[in-house]
């Protein structure tokens, strides 16, 4: 691992299990990532509150669910830092002071957090879930991170996160580095209507189990102008063919011309989607089984992952301090 390179921070909020849109998204670069560069992951609890504050039993079972799902997928804790948010208190001092060089209308401006507000139907925004990109700037600083794979709909985010840590050097003292995303494609949900998402209810899970997936690609949107099997459809428009071409792309090219002639039906057509994704998710369940089996180790990873990010951040948060004149005597 060449130390001298990017240092990745990345993560999700712990409001449930992660399915195949985290997968595509996210998950399986991180994997590779995790070879090449020293990779933070964080399990973000304390994000999670801001719209599951009323469910802290959720967010809490979420962390060990979370923690599960990435290893089964493939997250080796021996090269990556896995750590639980709340755990670091560093990160909420670094959001308060992040949230000293920024206007609640800069932060209400945020598309993404406009967008998520309007689909959760709030009509006034709670001050946590207004100041979540400073949260998310402070998540990113703390370890030092230079490069955050996310999905697109972090794109705002990141570029406040640039625009604090940018605005702490040019106040201070050039402590922070500015980070850059880097986004992973974006996979539909079932309901071909917007991307998978846990809260729109279209998602495939990857703890799903062989028989659950079929059941969820059966209900799954195709083609409206496909009513008879020898209709010809139009693939691109339907998300069971982006599964296809995302999880057994050799087969793509052959699925979209018979699906554009007529000659496969969408159940058959599904199905065989279907397989594909099993076949993608055997090995992680194999392996989440196994961690089931494991419980403490499960939990030591997370102690150990979770001291060494606090220590990185007790580090950073010196630095701040000595950078900003507020570093009065060491307690
Ligand atoms: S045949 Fe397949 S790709 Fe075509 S509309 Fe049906 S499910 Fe979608």
């Amino acid at each position: 691992m060449n130390m001298n390179k990017d240092i990745i921070l990345t993560g999700d909020r712990t409001t449930g299990q992660l399915h195949l849109g985290h997968y595509v998204g996210s998950l399986r670069s991180r994997v590779q990532l995790q070879n090449e560069y020293k990779t933070y992951i964080l399990l973000a609890d304390i994000q999670a509150l801001t719209t599951h504050y009323d469910q802290p039993e959720l967010i809490a079972d979420s962390v060990h669910q979370v923690t599960l799902d990435y290893l089964a997928v493939g997250i080796d804790p021996n090269k990556a830092t896995l750590f639980i948010q709340s755990m670091i208190p560093e990160i909420a001092e670094l959001t308060v002071i992040f949230s000293m060089f920024i206007t609640v209308n800069n932060l209400r401006h945020n598309p993404t957090i406009k967008n998520e507000a309007r689909d959760r139907g709030y009509t006034d925004l709670y001050y946590g879930f207004l100041g979540y990109p400073v949260s998310q700037a402070a998540d990113i600083a703390f370890c030092k991170a230079t490069l955050v794979p996310a999905g697109e709909d972090q794109i705002p985010h990141i570029e406040t996160a640039r625009k604090l840590v940018r605005r702490f050097n040019e106040l201070y003292a050039p402590v922070l580095p500015e980070p850059r995303i880097l986004t992973g494609e974006r996979l539909g949900g079932l309901d071909g209507i917007g991307k998978m998402s846990k809260s729109m209810g279209n998602a495939i899970s990857l703890n799903a189990r062989p028989d659950d997936v079929h059941a969820k690609l059966t209900k799954a949107k195709t083609d409206p102008a496909r009513i008879h099997r020898s209709d010809p459809g139009n693939p691109n428009i339907c998300p069971v063919f982006a599964y296809h071409q995302l999880f057994r792309n050799e087969n793509a090219e052959e699925i979209h011309a018979n699906c554009s002639q007529g000659t496969i039906g969408c159940r058959d057509c599904k199905q065989l989607a279907g397989n594909a994704i099993n076949e993608l998710l055997a090995p992680f369940r194999a392996r989440r089984q196994d961690y089931e089996q494991r419980e403490d180790e499960v939990k030591e990873i997370l102690i150990e992952g979770t001291r060494q990010a606090r220590k990185v951040a007790r580090e950073t948060m010196l630095e701040v301090r000595e950078a900003m004149g507020i570093r009065y005597f060491n307690l």
